[in-house]
């Protein structure tokens, strides 16, 4: 069934469109399970749930990990150990403290910077504002790559206003040269899609309900 899933979903979307699997609430036999249909790129949102499980994947060499949570600053030196990507940064001094810890083990971390477009307090996430404000700092910092913006719409929304947020984020991200937007869930990833993601995070859509 999952594997099913996915298929039809790798299927459906184009060729410019990564699909990031967000494994967090399934278990490590759903992780190598879609690891066998080919598939390298998974997320999770909470760090000691997925080392619990990194451990139990066969052949989980070639598995890229990204950290798509909530970072909070005492966990920051085990997500640049284990993760090469993070979607979810959401502050100047986040970035900073993860440089320091990516400088000192020689890691260099893809990072997608968090904003909202709408003001809602259930989310992580810098305003643009902020974010433009500190733009030429974080151009300089050393040790990680800064190469896109990620967002996630409240809920709640019309497909239109989804559409639209999407798109303004696309556009906020073109007016940076930043090529990567990180956009769109189960729920809303056609209209990210068509909107310009180039990284949709699905879980439930493959792996139906959390169960852990
Ligand atoms: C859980 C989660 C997802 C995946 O959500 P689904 O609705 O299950 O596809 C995507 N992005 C983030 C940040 C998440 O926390």
């Amino acid at each position: 069934m999952e594997e099913l899933n996915y298929l039809k979903l790798k299927e459906l979307l184009p060729s410019n469109v990564n699909l990031l699997v967000v494994s967090k609430g399934f278990k490590s036999s759903d992780i190598e399970r879609i690891h066998n249909l080919g598939q390298n790129h998974f997320g999770e949102s909470r760090v000691q749930e997925a080392l619990d499980k990194k451990i139990f994947i066969n052949n989980s060499g070639n598995i890229k990990w990204h950290f798509i949570g909530r970072i909070q600053t005492n966990k920051i030196r085990k997500i640049v150990q284990h993760f090469e990507f993070i979607h979810s940064c959401d502050s100047y001094r986040k970035l900073l403290k993860i440089s320091e810890v990516a400088l000192q083990m020689q890691k260099v971390p893809t990072i997608m910077m968090q904003i909202k477009l709408l003001n809602d307090p259930s989310k992580g996430g810098m305003f643009f504002e902020e974010l433009k404000e500190k733009w030429d700092q974080i151009k300089e910092i050393k040790g990680i790559k800064v190469n896109g913006l990620m967002t996630i719409n409240p809920k709640g929304l019309s497909l239109n206003e989804n559409l639209k947020l999407f798109r303004k984020c696309r556009s906020l991200a073109d007016s940076m040269n930043l090529p990567e937007c990180s956009m769109g869930m189960s729920q809303d990833w056609k209209q990210a899609v068509e909107a310009g993601s180039t990284w949709i995070r699905i879980g439930s859509l493959i792996f139906g309900k959390r169960t852990i």
